[in-house]
């Protein structure tokens, strides 16, 4: 893997990734660019046990700026971004407008506060009911090609395989900084989605904190475990794959199906065969089939309605520290678009009681999905 790191104006890191990473690392930020001085805290919900991110700086963050303003494309003569190379293949920096900062900026802690690493489950007593801990992490900019107009469901295998040496890079590295607990790769697509850019780009996550959905994951994996000898994502797996009628797309080393209780209309969680914690875990030939299996997916994806479909991908790992010999890595892919010119809101079900309701059946989603929405094979002239 090449890479070469750089430093901002404002003194934040930028990374670049591919063949071309020493070149594009050559070129110097030439913007006048204040430090930033963003704030972040994390606060206890003692009902729910669960941390929440607070960000109060975020609010006057860059939002879907014209094209010819996009801070995510290369630098030109006369047009200065967050990139000074004049090109590169893959580039991640620190994120200006952050929810979690490391050093100052994280708000100091509260006395009584629990530790932000300990299970959720723990409700902290006396002053420890409103605790408060400093926002402790790191949030990243991903960008997945210098180029505006394309989508990650565009780039050639070769390029997918730099985005995903990229994302195993920063999940080892920010690992590894104090206090982090859990790393989270992800993409926002669309901005029916939220996405406030429109250049192919996602994001990077380190908690100080195990997020909620892996902290439910790991109590039922591990009550499975206690169960029934096995693991909880070995049995997922394989009664999948026995079962057959959710599969999407199935390899040699990863399997792509629409689970059994899906949530979204079109959801789709890809495996390796082999378990492993995270994606510094996974060996040469699973990661080169990897990007064939998530292209082949994200380009279904695209075919389901008249227009590119709106999604979330979001790698789930290991945490930093706890689970990690059970914990199986995967990636859950959904869009939220269920028809053509319809969205899926998370209105009071959902939002106020944490309770989907899907209106399409898993199968039936499958099936679309390997069916309809398969590649048009081309006929030889
Ligand atoms: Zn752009």
């Amino acid at each position: 893997m090449n890479r070469a790191s750089v430093t901002l104006a404002d003194g934040r890191e930028l990374i670049y990734f591919g063949e071309s990473a020493d070149k594009a690392a050559g070129h110097p930020d030439l913007r006048p660019l204040g430090r930033a001085d963003p704030h972040s805290q994390v606060r206890y919900d003692p009902l729910l046990g669960e941390w929440v991110i607070i960000a109060g700086h975020r609010q006057d963050r860059t939002f879907l700026p014209a094209a010819e303003h996009c801070p995510l494309d290369p630098s030109q003569p006369g047009r200065l971004t967050e990139i000074p190379a004049p090109s590169y293949e893959v580039a991640v920096f620190e994120n200006r407008f952050p929810s979690l900062v490391t050093g100052a900026g994280a708000a100091a802690p509260e006395a009584g506060a629990p530790e932000a690493g300990a299970p959720g489950a723990e409700v902290p007593g006396g002053d420890g009911l409103l605790a408060t801990r400093p926002g402790n992490g790191r949030c990243e900019v991903i960008c997945f090609s210098p180029d505006h107009a394309v989508s990650f469901a565009d780039l050639t295998s070769g390029q997918a395989g730099t985005v995903l040496d990229a994302w195993t890079d920063r999940s080892a590295a920010l690992a590894a900084l104090p206090g982090v607990e859990q790393v989270f790769c992800f993409e926002n697509r669309g901005p029916e989605i939220g996405a406030t850019l429109s250049h192919p780009h996602g994001q990077i996550y380190a908690y100080p904190f195990v997020t909620p959905r892996t902290s439910r994951m790991l109590a039922m994996s591990s009550a499975y475990l206690l169960d029934t000898g096995r693991n909880l994502f070995d049995a997922v797996l394989f009664a999948e794959r026995s079962d057959g009628s959710r599969i999407v797309v199935a390899g040699e080393h990863w399997t792509a199906f629409v689970p059994r209780a899906a949530r979204w209309p079109y959801e789709v969680h890809i495996y390796p065969h082999r378990r492993v914690p995270d994606l510094p875990g996974l060996a040469g030939a699973e990661r080169d089939e990897f990007c064939d299996v998530y292209l082949d997916l994200l380009r279904r994806f695209d075919r389901l309605f008249d227009t590119p479909a709106p999604y979330v991908s979001a790698w789930h790992q290991a945490p930093v520290r706890q689970g990690r010999r059970e914990f199986a890595l995967h990636l859950e892919l959904f869009t939220i678009r269920r028809a053509a010119g319809k969205l899926k809101y998370l209105a009071g079900s959902e939002s106020g009681m944490g309770a989907f309701t899907n209106d399409i059946t898993p199968e039936t989603a499958a099936s679309v999905l390997r069916e309809d929405a398969a590649p048009v094979l081309r006929e030889e002239p």
